[in-house]
């Protein structure tokens, strides 16, 4: 998850947000000339306990610096429903993070659902059925040390596939040991063998028109991952279940960007680009777009629908 990436955003005024939220998605890229239309699909919100207030004012202005109209947002709390949801209606599909885990020892939780791990099901289908929530995610397993195939998911999965609600899943091996987002005495279940996206077959077998994406696809094998990487298995859930998209979340910010630009090549060789989506992770948003934008190898319609259709696509919304 790399979650909770504190904004370096001082360069950005602050917008008339109000006005943004009123706008057609046509609106705002035509405001936003020569720069792409943009959705996220990943972003958190701020840590339990903190001031979502004047995080959500750097989220707002960022998104509307760059043309982003939509974003996922990852929350944490209950509350962060209203503080996100409420201040700036229409702009985030929001889904609940789970299973929590202690980010640092007696320091930040990463959720916290009225003192449980796991949301409570029944209030987790009253969101979805009230529409203040419209995804799932971002799942912590590999944190959790929590199978996907788990029994106390699949209340869960019915719960997503029943209302066709697509669920985020943080794939791969990492963060590593003692980085910023698994800081030492973080997670002392964290399994990196559950990051393999093989393990989602059970579910998809189970659950087949589910939407789900694979969060932080393309990292490389390298000594840092076991020299494990999952691309085969990535790629063969993709041909095997058209349900199935991926960001590139944290690689595309942290990786130099020949290492992006091989991961983004394996995917048009494969025939998936067009299940590619952006997404930030919390990292500055400007960086990720110039990387994209620099791909000659990219078209511009493939270039479009990483930024924005691809999403639109799959979390089935249409301009409005
Ligand atoms: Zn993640």
């Amino acid at each position: 998850m790399s979650l909770y990436r504190m904004f370096w955003l001082a360069g950005f005024a602050a917008l008339a947000v109000s006005a943004c939220m009123a706008k057609t998605d046509e609106a705002i890229s035509a405001t936003a000339s020569e720069k792409p239309l943009l959705f996220n699909a990943h972003m958190h919100s701020a840590f339990v306990g903190q001031d979502d207030a004047a995080y959500l004012r750097d989220v707002l202005a960022e998104m509307d610096a760059v043309g982003m109209s939509r974003a996922v947002l990852f929350i944490n709390e209950p509350s962060d429903i209203a503080d996100w949801g409420e201040a700036a209606p229409g702009r985030f599909l929001i889904g609940p993070t789970f299973p929590c885990v202690a980010l640092r020892v007696e320091r930040e939780q990463s959720c916290d659902w009225g003192g449980q791990d796991w949301p409570d099901i029944d209030w987790l289908r009253a969101q979805y059925e009230s529409g203040a929530m419209s995804v799932m995610g971002e799942m912590l397993f590999v944190y959790a040390g929590v199978a996907p195939a788990d029994p106390r998911m699949e209340p869960y999965w019915a719960l997503a596939a029943e209302f066709d609600i697509p669920v985020g899943v943080h794939i791969n091996r990492g963060p590593p040991e003692d980085s910023p987002s698994r800081p030492a005495g973080c997670c002392p279940n964290f399994d990196s063998d559950l990051g393999d996206p093989s393990l989602l077959r059970h579910v998809l077998e189970k659950h087949p028109e589910l939407k789900i994406w694979l969060q932080h696809a393309g990292f490389p094998a390298t000594p840092r991952f076991d020299d494990i990487d999952y691309l085969e298995e990535t790629f063969a859930l993709l041909a095997d279940y058209p349900n199935v998209y991926v960001d590139m979340t944290a690689l595309h910010s942290v990786a130099p960007p020949p290492v992006h630009e091989a991961a983004v090549r394996a995917f048009l060789d494969h025939g998936f680009i067009d299940r590619v989506m952006f997404g930030t992770d919390n990292w500055e948003a400007a960086p990720i777009i110039e990387r994209y934008g620099a791909m000659s190898f990219l078209n511009e319609n493939q270039k479009r629908g990483i930024f924005y259709d691809n999403a639109a696509r799959f979390f089935g919304l249409t301009t409005h």
